[in-house]
Order: structure tokens, then sequence, then C-alpha cells
């Protein structure tokens, strides 16, 4: 059988195609790699998958064979072309032609479960980098009906999307990844297993939908606005910080808040646990 990288070079070949870097192509090559994909995504006969960015078709070929329904939101018009002609005699593809960030992705899949026996509904890409944290957003707050989200991601992004909160590395997209999913690494890529190579290394990454939240808040809109504002100034302290971006009327209020639920009014951002932010949020209130 054709290897990926022999196909991969064929089909740009045909179509002349050259990789677009304003739009993040960076087309899969490696076999082993499109098959732990493929396999972490653990696709179903009765699942719908929706690809974002599928380009030439690598991951699309293997979920189509999987699944009942595969939707590809793709932005580049030559890739359409050339995934219409490669799967024209598939009958379970729908491809929309349009940037993903702007898709309204609560109608479709609204759509597809009143329409047809859809059990659950999973989201497989190789993320275009230059918006990643955008649409790994999109995905979560929008709250989907999604049982998991697999996506090839920068590194260094990937692990602070898969960070514990309170790790030092966590940001503050490590604890919207966390209050709506349980993430978890699968494997990491190096640049050659790319076409053309990328400038940083990859990573592959599973994020798991939570069906509750882990903890309770009364207010979710206000707890990730604090948490927000805490990581925009994380070299500050947490009561500078929240005070300068008047979540706190002023520090003594900031203060008592702290001291009431046991935090160090000395304490930064990073230290604080999801449960901390709750408890803030809460009180704030
Ligand atoms: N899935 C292919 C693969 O693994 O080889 C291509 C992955 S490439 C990293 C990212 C893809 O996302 C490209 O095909 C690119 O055209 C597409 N893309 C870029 N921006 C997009 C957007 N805003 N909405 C949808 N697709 C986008």
């Amino acid at each position: 059988m054709e290897s990926i990288l022999e196909e991969t070079k064929f089909i740009m070949k045909k179509h002349n195609i050259r990789a677009n870097k304003s739009l993040g192509q960076n087309f899969l090559i490696n076999d082993s790699v499109v098959n732990q994909i493929i396999d972490s995504s653990d696709i179903k006969e009765n699942d719908l998958v929706i690809e974002i960015g599928p380009g030439l078709g690598t991951l699309t070929k293997y979920l189509l064979e999987k699944s009942r329904k595969v939707i590809c939101i793709e932005l580049d018009t030559k890739m359409i072309k050339i995934l219409e002609e490669r799967f024209k005699l598939y009958d379970n593809l729908e491809i929309i032609n349009e940037d993903v960030l702007k898709v309204n992705l609560q109608s479709i899949i609204k759509r597809e479960k009143e329409n047809s026996n859809i059990e659950n509904i999973k989201i497989v890409a190789n993320l275009p980098y230059y918006i990643t944290t955008p649409i790994i957003m999109k995905l979560l707050e929008e709250k989907l009906d999604l049982e998991s989200i697999v996506v090839m991601v920068q590194k260094e992004v990937a692990d602070r999307l898969i960070a514990i909160p309170g790790d030092k590395i966590a940001g503050a997209i490590t604890y919207t990844v966390y209050y709506y999913s349980i993430g978890e690494k699968v494997e990491e890529v190096p640049k050659e297993y790319f076409i053309p190579e990328p400038e940083v290394t990859s990573e592959v990454i599973k994020l798991k939908i939570r069906k509750e939240p882990p903890i309770k808040v009364k207010d979710e809109e206000l707890m990730f606005k604090i948490i927000k504002n805490a990581f925009m100034q994380r070299r500050k302290t947490l009561l500078n910080a929240l005070n300068n971006s008047n979540v706190f009327k002023d520090k003594y209020e900031g203060i008592e808040i702290l001291n009431s639920i046991g935090l160090d009014q000395n304490i930064r951002a990073e230290k604080l646990t999801l449960q901390d932010f709750a408890n803030i949020a809460n009180k704030i209130l």
C-alpha cells in the first residue's frame, strides 16, 4: 500500500498545491501518527465526526471508513476541490467551505441529531496553529454536545491545555479546559512528520468532555472573567491583579475575600485551584 508521504506528494503534484503558510497548512505525512490519531479518537459506526481543517484529506480518508458521517470544515477553496474529487464515491461526507470560527456548530449538531441515528459526536483535527486557542475555546464554551476532541496542536500549547490547574505552566485556558473536560496526552510529534515542517514540535491530545463540571459555581461567566483577569497580570499578586481590574472594589474587599476562603494575600494566580476561583466568584456575587 502507498504510504501517506507518497500519497500526499502525489496529490500535491497533481493539483499543483503549495502549502499556504498563512492558513497554517502543514500536512501530516507519517502513517503511525495518523493511525494514533484515528485510534485515540475511538470512532464507532454510529458516530458523527466533525473534522476541522481536513486539508488534502489525510485523516478524512480513515474517518469516512469508520463513522456514520463526517462533516469537514475547511477554509481553503483549493482543498475543497481536492476533497470533493478524492471522496466523490462516499455518501457520508459533508464539506463546509467556511472559517471554523464562523460556523454555527450548535445548529449543525442539532440538525444532525434530529435527522439521523447519531450516537456520539467527536471532533478530530490537525489544527491550523495560528488559531488553536480560539478554536479550542469555541468548542468548549459553546457547550456543544460532544463526547471528545482529539487534536494536534503545538506542544507548548498542548502542555498548557492539559496541565492541572495549580501547575506552574497553567494559564487561564488550563482552567477552562479542566472545567469542561479531562485532558490527556496522546503523543508528541516531531516537525519532520509534516510537509512543510512547522517551526515547533507538535503534540496530539485528547479532551474527554465532562458530563458534569468538577466544581460548582453560581456564576460561571464571572468565574472565568476572574480567571482571565488574574492571568492577564500573572506576575502581580492575585490581590493586585484583581484589584487593578476592578474585580475587587478595593484592596480591603480583596483581602477580606481572600482571608475568608483561606488564601494568603500574597498568593499568585497560578497557585490557585479551580475551586479557589469558584470560591472567589461565589463571594463576589
Ligand atoms: N488535516 C490536514 C492534515 O492533517 O494534513 C491538514 C492540517 S493543516 C495543519 C490545517 C488545515 O486547516 C489546512 O487545511 C487549512 O487550510 C485549514 N484552515 C486554516 N484556517 C482555517 C479556518 N479558519 N477554518 C477552517 N479551516 C482552516
